[in-house]
């Protein structure tokens, strides 16, 4: 069972070293959006990019692709798990200090990572550790025997504990799941194991300080060995019960200050999927955490073509987050690997896919992109067709593309590949690519406080974003018909149009703007 004593070790480690948060500063890159201000870019590596044609991407394949990601403007990547597992998405791992050898080697990665600086992307890495894979040799080992060095690596139940058997009666030999409680294998065994995301992921102990010694030395060889930026917290919100929210916060605050000892500008940025009042609290040790409201709620106005009451909203959170960590990274996104793409999201509807792009990528926060998505690529569940192989050319002619699985919604009939979207600048690619450059190069998107704008119509998003010495009035219309709006007597300054990617015109305070359009409006 879970320990209580993890309370009282923390808090003689926490008394006195509060104040670790480091201000992410960004004086000396040359361009104004400096990372994690600038867009991140998740990579599945499987699907990204295959370097020696066995189907399946792979740690040589994506470093070819830097250039890439460089051209789009991307500052940072997130690489979904790529230690040792037997599961293709790899979120149960077998080996912690490992890289998959299906993926490549370890040496293989660290020349990414020193590719990656040379181009000034950050290198963020998925970090899986609410619990291990049930083949590690850690949980083998554990499973055999009860005195197993490891064996309070894990959390262990017997029969007679009532938990296990709230939905009815344990038969011999029966290995199903009861709750989050899985028997362990064997006709007559009398344990069962904690697994919050089924038996084939038995949970990590966190109550023991020896396991949480050997995380400490996990998270230190990715960050000073081979020097990753960051990690990527899977399940962040998981690691104690559900019903033990303050030490999941306190142990995060925890883990930050030993990578920080490492690394003081380490980036933690977490996974607590849940609406932001359950976020907001991780703050203090997860700097950045993914903003799950704010990307439903963009697909929702995309979808409804309504976009009044966005930056409200956004402005509520973000001012929520802000009490609780004054330096915190808000990690805004459309979907990710875990949900249908956003594309699916908006059925296919290509304008809207580009709207919901402008929107986030003009909000405030630290804009996450899922591989793919800049080309359109569709997606729905289950997880492995939101997975699926990235078109870099047309067939016949792609030599990176992954064939581990026959795609179903992104097939050569449904995505034109991003080697042709690139010459053709209506495409979704060039739509991505305009704006996140229109991003980096401007202080008040990329850091600026956001004011929601109301002009009384609800199809458009408006807003002000502003920074020391600039302020930029955006106006995104929603609606698949042209608006024409008149800038309200407070604003009338902005009186320039300093970027639009449509036909907008602007005469005597009166807008006029097409369907789908997106206009800057400068003083
Ligand atoms: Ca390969």
């Amino acid at each position: 069972m879970k320990k209580p004593f993890f309370i009282q070790v923390l808090l003689s480690i926490f008394i006195g070293q509060l104040c670790v948060v480091t201000v992410l500063n960004a004086q000396t890159t040359p361009r104004v959006s400096a990372w994690p201000r600038g867009v991140t870019y998740e990579i599945y590596v499987q699907s990204f990019a295959d370097s020696d044609g066995d189907g399946k991407g792979d740690i040589k394949g994506m470093t070819s692709k830097l250039d890439y990601l460089k051209d789009l403007g991307v500052e940072g990547v997130w690489l979904m798990p790529m230690s040792p597992s037997p599961s293709y998405h790899k979120y149960d791992v077998t080996d912690y200090y490992g890289i998959d050898s299906a993926y490549g080697t370890i040496d293989d990665f660290k020349n990414f990572v020193e590719e990656a600086h040379k181009r000034n992307i950050k290198v963020v890495i998925d970090m899986v550790l609410n619990h291990s894979s049930s083949r590690n040799p850690w949980f083998l080992d554990a499973s055999k025997n009860v005195n197993s060095p490891y064996r309070d690596y894990y959390v262990w139940t017997e029969m007679s504990d009532p938990q296990t058997q709230s939905q009815g009666n344990v038969t011999a030999g029966e290995n199903r799941r009861r709750n989050h409680w899985t028997r362990l294998r064997g006709v007559d065994s009398n344990y069962f194991y904690y697994s919050q995301f089924g038996g084939n992921m038995p949970d990590l102990n966190f109550d023991n300080p020896k396991l949480r010694q050997e995380v400490f030395k996990i998270g230190r060889f990715w960050a000073s060995e081979v020097k990753v930026d960051g990690f990527r917290l899977d399940a962040a919100r998981h690691i104690f019960p559900d019903e033990r929210p303050q030490d999941n916060h306190r142990w995060w605050e925890y883990f930050l200050q030993e990578m920080r000892k490492v690394n003081k500008d380490f980036y933690l940025i977490g996974e607590v999927w849940a609406p932001a009042e359950v976020v907001g609290p991780y703050l203090k040790g997860i700097p950045a955490l993914f903003n799950f409201d704010m990307g439903s709620a963009i697909i929702k106005a995309v979808n409804t073509e309504k976009g009044d009451s966005l930056t409200i909203m956004h402005k509520k959170i973000r001012d929520f987050y802000k009490t609780i960590n004054p330096d915190y990274v808000d990690a805004t996104f459309l979907t990710n690997h875990d949900q249908n793409r956003i594309m699916s999201s908006v059925n296919n509807d290509v304008d809207k896919a580009k709207i919901a792009a402008s929107i986030l990528l003009t909000l405030p926060g630290s804009p996450y992109l899922y591989y793919g998505e800049e080309i359109g690529m569709q997606g729905k569940k289950p997880d492995q067709f939101i997975r699926e192989p990235f078109l870099w050319d047309v067939k016949g002619k792609d030599k990176s593309r992954a064939t581990w699985e026959a795609p179903r919604n992104s097939t050569d009939s449904t995505i034109t590949p991003v080697a042709l979207q690139m010459k053709d600048k209506n495409s979704i690619y060039s739509h991505y690519k305009t704006f996140i450059q229109l991003r980096n190069g401007s202080k008040a998107l990329s850091y600026g406080a956001v004011e929601p704008v109301n002009l009384n119509n609800a199809a458009l998003c408006a807003f002000v974003r502003l920074a020391e010495g600039e302020s930029v009035l955006v106006l995104h219309n929603l609606s698949k018909s042209e608006v024409n709006v008149t800038v309200p007597d407070e604003l009338k300054d902005y009186s320039k149009i300093s970027f639009k990617n449509k036909d907008v015109t602007l005469r005597n305070n009166s807008l006029k703007m097409p369907a789908y359009s997106t206009v800057l409006l400068k003083k």
